[in-house]
């Protein structure tokens, strides 16, 4: 994270707009790769996850927060399972609802994260999108 932190852009300064990632995203990679790029984002997002450094969920919902990947919720917690809502989804909030879920990426990231936080196996799957009619993205993630 440190490195990638280093911008140098005199003009156009560390942002860029969220439609950028959308195209990379949902144009480039799901569009354009077999089976909407789903295993390559499983393992895209979960190396993602694992190198944000988090050790504990607050570290974690934080630097959502603060990367604007989305705003988190914890919806629910027990010892084998927990239940992540992300509000303000950076890849589907405001799209229209195609009856598809398309937050696979920010289901291996959180799988990635909290693998690492809990050092335990962890898989996510997609419970909600907005994508889907559900006005909010969530994930379910089952700790073995
Ligand atoms: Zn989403």
């Amino acid at each position: 994270m440190a490195d990638i932190a280093k911008i140098k852009r005199k003009k156009l300064s560390g942002q860029v707009p969220l439609e950028v990632f959308r195209l990379l995203r949902l144009v480039g990679i799901r569009g354009a790769l077999p089976m909407g790029g789903r295993s390559i984002t499983a393992v895209v997002g979960r190396e993602m996850g694992k190198s944000l450094g988090c050790s504990t969920l607050e570290d974690f919902f934080k630097l959502l927060l603060d990367l604007k990947i989305g705003i988190p919720e914890l919806a629910e917690k027990s010892e084998k399972k927990m239940v992540v809502r992300l509000h303000d989804c950076m890849v589907c909030d405001g799209m229209e609802d195609v009856g598809e879920m398309v937050c696979d990426l920010e289901g291996a990231i959180i799988e990635g994260a909290l693998a690492a936080i809990l050092n335990r196996p962890v898989s996510v799957k997609e419970t909600k999108c907005n994508c889907n009619g559900d006005g909010v993205c969530e994930f379910t993630a089952t700790i073995r």
